[in-house]
């Protein structure tokens, strides 16, 4: 389904909004939701606002504990452009990234972060490390714009960890893993 909306983005060579992105990206979340995974999106658009690339968490169905909504569309927007750096593009995700993520966007060189809940356990950007902040960080985003739709977010977030709390969908792994 992630394929199709990408195929469907990139045919109509689609120019989106950052609050558009953001709404596709939670979007994504719920349908990682579904999926039993932890409910993040994420979406990369060009310097010029098209979309590249869009992913969700796939930690769980991947067997991959690296497989993060962020990791994969950055990987799959390297993919489209035919370049392993992403300069000048803007990554939207829904959660604040944590420190493995925040660390491939400074190697995928992307311009400008967007993100929607804060992480104040896992977060590496506004909480935790603060990578971007740091000296040795060589490469940071030129901007970063954090909390974007994070009521909606991070309610998302919530729900999706109470109805494992309480049983409604396996628990799979351990709580505490995130995005
Ligand atoms: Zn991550």
């Amino acid at each position: 389904m992630t394929y199709g909306v990408l195929n469907r983005a990139m045919e109509e060579r689609k120019k989106v909004s950052l609050s558009q992105a953001m709404q596709h990206a939670l979007k994504l979340a719920r349908e990682a939701s579904s999926a039993g995974e932890v409910p993040v999106g994420a979406m990369v658009l060009s310097p010029e606002g098209y979309v590249l690339s869009v992913a969700r968490n796939q930690v769980e169905g991947d067997y991959d504990g690296s497989a993060h909504a962020e990791l994969l569309a950055m990987r799959r927007a390297a993919a489209v452009l035919g370049s392993a750096r992403l300069v000048g593009c803007t990554l939207i995700v829904s959660l604040e990234p944590c420190p493995m993520c925040a660390a491939a966007i400074s190697h995928f060189r992307v311009g400008r972060l967007v993100y929607g809940a804060y992480d104040p356990k896992g977060g590496a950007v506004d909480h935790g490390p603060r990578l971007f902040q740091r000296n040795y960080c060589l490469h940071k985003p030129e901007e970063v714009i954090s909390g974007l739709c994070e009521r909606e977010a991070s309610a998302l977030l919530t729900h999706f960890f109470q109805r494992r709390r309480s049983g409604t969908i396996a628990s799979i792994t351990d709580v505490s893993s995130k995005s």
